[in-house]
């Protein structure tokens, strides 16, 4: 069977007066149901353009999208505005960032929650409502029959998060996307969160795409991990193997970084100097090449020259190979 779903060779370009801005160049990737990818990498590096491009919110006017999205089959590039408003809601919806902009201040989050289910299931407003107090109940909040006549200001920053996953859950979305949706809180009720959305893609069997610049967060909470850099994967595979025998120097980079998830293998390993290349005119070769430190263990000038491909499966775009990379890994380890 297909999986859930699967990006080919996307690409998301913006057509710019100073040229085209590549957001996203080339990603390939596949999601089953009841599995959560975690997508990580700094600010400009793609996420969040991929994971709108899958809910088709990018403006046609200004975006040139290529490569194919499926989700259960149904091809989404091509599909015509009317299907893509269907599906979303109903069979894939989002959560975002920042509460405030999602949800209107000039309506009570109760109804907020209704509306979508109203709109996708024609439920009347009194069953629409009975379902959003049963969703402000799953997702947490205390006295919910109370509560869903409160205005999004009456909440706290994390109730306001939960709300917003209620209603993004309110029709069991079979496909989650949330992009950073606990940046914003302080780190329990981050907790809580993430938790939440493993619970709830327990009970519904929802395949759940977590987008995040904080290894930290996908640790205890993704199945599989996708590193991102410049529009492109640059290392893939189940979290725990990129986490403890990363390949590609831009993990090795961002790990170090994190000195929770290091502590217990303590590698002394080249924090990432430079900024992220410019999206207009991306270096040729490897588009990590003029931030890695590593590419005099490559042969001749295969990193300025020659753009590695992320393999099928488990691996990293990088010349420098999985034994040799596991060896500079390992190196970097032994030698304090
Ligand atoms: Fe570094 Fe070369 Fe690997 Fe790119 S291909 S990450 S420049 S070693
Ligand atoms: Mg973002």
């Amino acid at each position: 069977t297909p999986p859930f779903l699967s990006l080919h060779d996307l690409h998301v370009h913006f057509p710019t007066d100073d040229g085209v801005v590549k957001a996203v160049d080339g990603l390939t990737l596949e999601l089953p149901r009841r599995r959560t990818l975690g997508i990580v990498g700094e600010s400009g590096s793609g996420k969040s353009v991929t994971s709108l491009a899958v809910l088709g919110l990018h403006d046609p006017r200004s975006t040139r999208i290529t490569g194919e999205i499926r989700l259960d089959g149904q091809e989404l590039t091509k599909a015509p505005e009317s299907t893509l408003e269907k599906l979303r809601g109903a069979k894939m919806a989002m959560v975002f960032q920042d509460s405030l902009t999602a949800l209107s201040p000039y309506y009570t989050v109760g109804r907020q929650i209704a509306e979508p289910f109203r709109k996708h299931t024609g439920a009347s407003r009194h069953d629409a409502r009975l379902r959003a107090i049963e969703m402000l109940e799953k997702v947490g909040i205390p006295h919910p029959a109370r509560r869903v006549d409160d205005y999004p200001h009456q909440f706290s920053g994390g109730m306001r998060q939960r709300a917003m996953i209620a209603m993004a859950l309110v029709c069991d979305p079979e496909l989650l996307i949330a992009d950073e949706p606990t940046t914003a809180l302080d780190v329990t009720v981050q907790a809580q969160i993430l938790d939440l959305l493993k619970d709830l893609q327990q009970q519904t069997g929802s395949a759940i795409v977590l987008i995040t610049h904080d290894l930290g967060v996908v640790a205890n909470t993704v199945d599989d991990l996708l590193v991102m850099y410049a529009g492109r994967a640059v290392e893939y595979g189940p979290v725990r193997d990129v986490l403890t025998a990363p390949r590609h120097p831009y993990t090795w980079g961002l790990l170090s970084s994190m000195p929770r998830l290091t502590s217990d293998v303590t590698r002394p390993l080249t924090p990432i100097p430079g900024a992220p290349p410019s999206l207009l005119a991306p270096p040729p070769g490897c588009p990590f090449h003029p931030r890695c430190a590593y590419t005099s263990h490559v042969d001749g000038d295969r990193c300025r020259t020659e753009r590695p491909e992320l393999p099928k499966g488990r691996g990293a775009a990088c010349h420098l190979g999985t034994a040799r990379a596991r060896a500079l890994f390992a190196g970097a380890g032994a030698s304090t």
